[in-house]
């Protein structure tokens, strides 16, 4: 929409004043109505509720890699219990007092189920990596795809501030149009537009009588009417019969 619609007014009536405040009225209505309804408000309530179910996908899968981290931890204490322990164990054995034979076959046997032991525990850990290894390369491309549509999230504010800032400046030339409007007309005449303003939610309260229509209802006016209307000063307070709306003519 451009600016042109503030084409020169023409010397308005004392009614006309109030068309032309109602289609500036009218003008902001549709403003506001295009900033709420932005098509990027709907992108970005999509883009949101893509965030959040993979944030919801990053949170479970980061409890099963966790889960499977300690585990693997666990496993790693154990393996350092075992080594430490066998290091124990060959050290008596080689100790120069260690004598008996019964002892040192043993130690031997106890070094033997703790080398056995470790292998297994090294096979789960073994086994635990493999389980983890797609699971960490899901979470480096939920993180890419995160890290997408936050960016496109922020493409999408920066179009919707860039609208509202365009809206906000045609908002403040249509009513800085307005107030000068208001200033030059009759303040009772402008009470009375505003009062029916705010009961007509949004009706129009004035309407054009151009030949026998209403703008306003888009109606004909009864020829009675008609006629009645147009002995009376162009100035004066007429209603249309058919929706109430003052009659600019
Ligand atoms: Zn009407």
């Amino acid at each position: 929409m451009t600016s042109d619609a503030s084409e020169p007014a023409p010397p308005a009536s004392r009614l006309g004043i109030l068309a032309q405040l109602q289609d500036l009225d009218v003008r902001l209505e549709q403003i506001d109505h295009r900033v709420a309804h932005l098509p990027e408000r709907e992108i970005r309530a999509g883009i949101d509720a893509e965030l959040r179910a993979l944030a919801s996908e990053a949170r479970a899968l980061d409890v099963r890699i966790g889960d499977l981290e300690r585990q693997q931890r666990r496993h790693e204490d154990e393996v350092a219990g075992i080594e430490s322990k066998r290091a124990q164990n060959s050290e008596r054995l080689y100790e120069s007092h260690l004598t008996s034979p019964k002892e040192a076959e043993a130690l031997t046997a106890e070094a033997e189920a703790l080398g056995r032991r470790q292998m297994e525990i090294e096979d789960q850990i073994l086994e635990l990596m493999e389980q983890l290894e797609p699971l960490s390369r899901d979470h480096d491309s939920l993180a890419v795809r995160q890290s997408e549509a936050e960016a496109r999230r922020h493409d999408v504010d920066a179009a919707i501030a860039a609208a509202e800032g365009e809206a906000q400046a045609e908002r403040e030339d249509v009513l800085s149009e307005r107030t000068a409007l208001v200033a030059s007309a009759d303040a009772e005449l402008i009470s009375v537009y505003e009062q029916r303003r705010v009961s007509a939610r949004g009706e129009p309260v004035v309407g054009r009588l151009i030949g026998a229509n209403c703008s306003a209802c888009h109606l004909d006016v009864p020829a009675v009417d008609h006629e009645r209307i147009g002995r009376l000063d162009p100035d004066e307070l007429a209603e249309c019969p058919q929706c109430g709306a003052l009659l600019v003519r």
